[in-house]
């Protein structure tokens, strides 16, 4: 579609250039080639495992299809791509509703990911889906951030939970459920601290969170989602990591994919992760959140 176009303007760009480049000296497919495809790759953020696995399966493809001109050669990379993409992705990349009742989501990130910015998207979304979405402001730690929120609130026009700044988390999400419920609502995105500085006590609020939604509601979150910013390459990968280890994440946002041109790094967070890239955002407007086409992406990154 026309925002993975715009979204994806300067991976496509800065991929398609070098990728040209490739092809302006392309004779025929040879280790050279391969080589300076595997460079391209890992300069793209695809990550070197996939950026591997990719050339490697080129070779054998190439030879298969005995693929010889540029077109054929370049047709063959975007099967490839979007082959070992969707091989382990079993799991439709779409968000978990609970069929009948009130759907929890719990938005995980460290400060300045995106994720109160995601969550407004989210929420505008929904209640333009004729959803009631109700908003928790679960950042009780950073000035600003429950201020923010409500703000998002009255723009989307859903209601926000807040507690005291400072004060227990667990106690607003509490509230929270058991506000949605009195409302009927169908969607609660709770909004979690991001401070990376003090991990441990961010990891143990989180489960605690978790845990009232668990008691409140029999099937307790039905996403966990954790918010990435792309341009921060493979530093994401390490939050991820450090995430992961400690929280069940059922899902990946990955924020920001319009201002990097390393957008690979989407193809390296499912080679290395095993979570779904759930969503991806293309921009600061309210309407630049996308569900993550893995083929839309890939042919994206070559039109
Ligand atoms: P938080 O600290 O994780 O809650 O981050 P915010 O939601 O406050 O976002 C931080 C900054 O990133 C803001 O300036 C947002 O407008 C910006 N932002 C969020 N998502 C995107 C996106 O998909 N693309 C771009 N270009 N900017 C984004």
């Amino acid at each position: 579609t026309e925002k993975y176009e715009k979204g994806l303007e300067k991976t496509r760009k800065s991929f398609s250039n070098r990728m040209n480049e490739l092809f302006a000296n392309f004779r025929t497919v040879d280790e050279d080639f391969f080589e300076e495809l595997e460079e391209i790759l890992i300069g793209a953020d695809v990550g070197y495992d996939a950026s591997m696995e990719i050339s490697n399966a080129l070779r054998q493809e190439v030879k298969l299809k005995n693929a010889k001109s540029q077109g054929e050669v370049q047709q063959v990379i975007i099967e490839k791509m979007v082959e070992i993409y969707e091989k382990d992705n079993t799991e439709k990349p779409e968000i978990n509703f609970n069929k009948d009742g009130l759907t929890v989501i719990l938005v995980v990130g460290v400060n300045g990911v995106g994720k109160t910015t995601t969550i407004g998207k989210m929420a505008k979304r929904y209640q333009t889906e004729g959803k009631t979405v109700v908003l928790a402001a679960g950042d009780t730690f950073r000035a600003g951030a429950i201020e923010q929120l409500v703000v998002w609130g009255e723009r989307v026009g859903a209601q926000v939970v807040t507690g005291k700044a400072g004060s227990d988390p667990a106690a607003v999400v509490f509230d929270a459920v058991r506000q949605a419920k009195k409302q009927q609502a169908d969607v609660l995105i709770v909004d979690t601290a991001g401070r990376l500085q003090n991990k441990v006590n961010l990891m143990n609020e989180l489960e605690k969170m978790k845990r009232v939604i668990e008691k409140e509601i029999i099937d307790g979150p039905h996403e966990v989602l954790l918010v990435l910013d792309a341009t921060t390459g493979q530093n994401a990968m390490v939050q991820a990591k450090q995430f992961k280890q400690t929280t069940n994440v059922t899902g990946i946002v990955l924020t920001k994919l319009d201002g990097t041109a390393k957008g690979g790094i989407v193809l390296a967070i499912r080679k290395e992760l095993d979570i779904p890239v759930k969503l991806v955002g293309l921009g600061e407007a309210v309407d630049d959140l996308q569900e993550f086409d893995p083929g839309e992406y890939i042919y994206g990154l070559f039109s």
